[in-house]
């Protein structure tokens, strides 16, 4: 059934312009009605995870994305192109540096052919964003592409590329709309030379000097992958770590060591006040954060990597009242209900760290709130991952936590340089550090910088999750030899100070 669009009378400002105008003018404006248990905004890890376990657990569930592909920042300019670019520039600097030599393996002639390397990223992004619409399919999601916005407490407002609108009425809304790149003032970004996260997944060419604003995740991955790939890259930060929120500080040095090894070039407590274009170049100018001191630095390319931030443009939210915080966020209580209580959200535009992970899990558990179950999430067991080379990964609390808090904790640590596989695969920088509580033992964080941390900190999770003591976690047989074993070590060191192979 079609009815002409009763959107007028609502707010929903992010629209695009065409298609407002086509929207007053065009009498083939017309607007489809559905009715639903579920309208999820936002096709993301978020708000893709949330739509299948709703329709999973028997809702009728729509999800509106405006995007042409599902899967969100993760899938599309975040996690996943990302990670593609991590793995192959290490590969080829394995081959490039001597690493393979090193090793028995000579290859001479090695070039870098990046058109191909960014087809296999592009090939991935494809198959994992189609792979979504699949599961949609499978799961009986109605997918529905187009601008949403709330235009009640119980109605999503759908304008599509053509101008036309579908209104869902719904018993509850999800806004999973995730974030968008945060503006660095002063600094103009064309995702051409000065890029974002976006752009430097794309760079057409390896730069010959790259610098980075910010020595956060995001900066240091993608600063190893254009530094791998030949640049000259400099990150430049304001505050005296790299790393980012959360890191434990001993970590944060060893990596900055490592990463220095490798190339990378840090100004730490340095801020940016500036860049300028000029004749195919880049200056930047900075000044020192305890000592004013000024310095001009080029480049070709600027990447900004300066956080995220919550995107709710033109969703409608002052239709139902709801107000965003002091950080853009949507506020919501312990159920992810905002102020009204049938509209809920998550992921990256609520509180939280914003992880792909953090906001899968909010998907599940709030649907299955909805529906009578429990909600519960602990933060503290949260990972967090950095794909650099080695890896760095941690869980619960960095020891500056525990001293700010005054907790009695104790320390286990364990080298890779003492573990069999890291040994035989010579991968032995870094290591693993476990915090645990001085009287219960119980484990409050685990640190690890080395050879496949991003997988090893998962077991880590395990054990806070379920509150295990480091006796508990160094009493299970671990499977030899693996990485995994220097996991084990840390929590007999941090249990009784002996570990067995250092
Ligand atoms: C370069 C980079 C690397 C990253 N690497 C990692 C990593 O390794 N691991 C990790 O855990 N996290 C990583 N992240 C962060 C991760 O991508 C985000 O935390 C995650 O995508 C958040 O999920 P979300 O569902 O909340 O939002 P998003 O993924 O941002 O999805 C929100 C979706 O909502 C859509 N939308 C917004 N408004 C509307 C509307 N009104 N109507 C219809 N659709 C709308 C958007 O188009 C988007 O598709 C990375 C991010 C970047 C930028």
């Amino acid at each position: 059934m079609r009815f002409l669009s009763i959107l007028a009378s609502k707010s929903c400002s992010a629209l695009k312009p065409q298609a407002a105008a086509f929207r007053v003018f065009n009498l083939r404006n017309y607007s489809t009605t559905h009715e639903a248990d579920l309208v999820v905004i936002g096709a993301g890890p978020g708000g893709y995870v949330a739509s299948i376990k709703a329709a999973q657990m028997g809702m009728k569930t729509y999800n509106v994305e405006k995007n042409d592909t599902l899967g969100g920042t993760c899938l599309n300019v975040g996690c996943i192109p990302s990670k593609a670019l991590l793995n192959n520039s290490h590969y080829y600097h394995m081959a490039h540096s001597g690493d393979l030599a090193k090793r028995g393996i000579e290859v001479s002639g090695v070039q870098l052919n990046l058109e191909k390397l960014m087809g296999q990223k592009t090939t991935a992004v494809k198959q994992l964003t189609g792979g979504i619409a699949q599961l949609f399919k499978k799961n009986g999601v109605v997918p529905i592409n187009g601008h949403g916005c709330i235009t009640g407490p119980n109605q999503v407002t759908v304008t599509k590329a053509d101008g036309s609108t579908e209104v869902i009425n719904t018993k509850n809304i999800m806004i999973a709309t995730g974030s968008e790149v945060t503006p660095f003032g002063g600094v103009e970004i064309d995702e051409e030379t000065v890029v974002s996260s976006t752009g430097a997944l794309s760079l057409k060419q390896v730069p010959e000097k790259m610098i980075v604003i910010g020595a956060g995740v995001i900066g240091l991955e993608l600063g190893s992958v254009w530094g791998r790939l030949g640049a000259d890259v400099t990150a430049i930060e304001f505050l005296d770590t790299i790393g980012g929120v959360g890191i434990d500080g001993e970590v944060s040095k060893t990596f900055q060591k490592i990463l220095t090894k490798q190339g990378f070039n840090f100004k730490l407590g340095t801020k940016v006040t500036g860049a300028s274009k000029s004749g195919g170049r880049i200056s930047v100018t900075t000044e020192g954060v305890k000592d004013g001191k000024q310095e001009t630095l080029d480049c070709d390319v600027l990447l900004v990597c300066v956080g995220r931030r919550p995107y709710t443009d033109g969703l409608g939210l002052e239709n139902v009242g709801i107000v965003r915080d002091e950080r853009g966020r949507v506020p919501v209580n312990g159920h992810f209900q905002t102020i009204v209580p049938n509209i809920y959200a998550i992921g990256d535009c609520i509180h939280g760290p914003m992880l792909a992970h953090k906001a899968e899990d909010e998907g599940i558990i709030t649907v299955e709130g909805m529906l009578g179950g429990h909600v519960h999430i602990d933060y503290n067991c949260v990972p967090s991952v950095v794909y650099t080379h080695p890896e760095v990964a941690w869980v619960g609390k960095a020891e500056e936590d525990l001293k700010k808090e005054g907790v009695e904790y104790k320390v286990g640590k364990f080298p890779f340089m003492a573990n069999s596989r890291a040994k035989t695969n010579n991968e032995t920088d870094g290591f693993v550090k476990v915090l645990a509580d001085k009287q219960t033992d119980r484990v409050l964080g685990t640190h690890i910088i080395g050879p496949g941390a991003g997988e090893l900190i998962n077991e880590a999770v395990l054990a806070m999750e379920y509150g295990a003591s480091a006796e508990d976690v160094a009493r299970v047989c671990h499977a030899h030899p693996t990485c995994a074993e220097a996991l084990r070590e840390a929590n007999l060191a941090a249990f009784c100070g002996k570990p067995i192979n250092f």
